[in-house]
């Protein structure tokens, strides 16, 4: 173990005993916040891998423009003129907006 602190009091060198760094002089630090900081950068770089496609995207709808086969229906809500309630399919890569009835026609 080359992890090595020293004492803000009293200046010597501190032990690190389990996850605390313990002083003669009986001050003692976390030694947690160390390793917390070196890992939080890999993880960030996962997340925005995972983010590229929609997690709400689970209908099969083969995408106009990029083929992508997972959609997510979105309903818009119901028009004032006509009863039926107006959905779509929103691509989960490209985000393009497709009408659902548009593939029945
Ligand atoms: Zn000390
Ligand atoms: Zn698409």
């Amino acid at each position: 173990m080359m992890l090595m602190k020293f004492c803000k009091y009293c200046s010597s060198m501190m032990k690190l005993e389990g996850k605390r760094f313990m002083c003669a002089c009986g001050h003692e630090e976390s030694a947690e916040k160390i390793t917390l900081e070196q890992n939080s950068s890999p993880r960030k770089e996962v997340k925005i891998l995972e983010s590229d496609i929609n997690p709400l995207a689970v209908d099969n709808h083969l995408c106009s423009k990029c083929g992508f086969g997972k959609a997510q229906l979105v309903s818009k809500g119901i028009f004032v003129s006509d009863e039926d309630e107006m959905t779509e399919y929103v691509c989960g890569k490209c985000g393009h907006h497709d009408p659902e009835d548009g593939l029945k026609s």
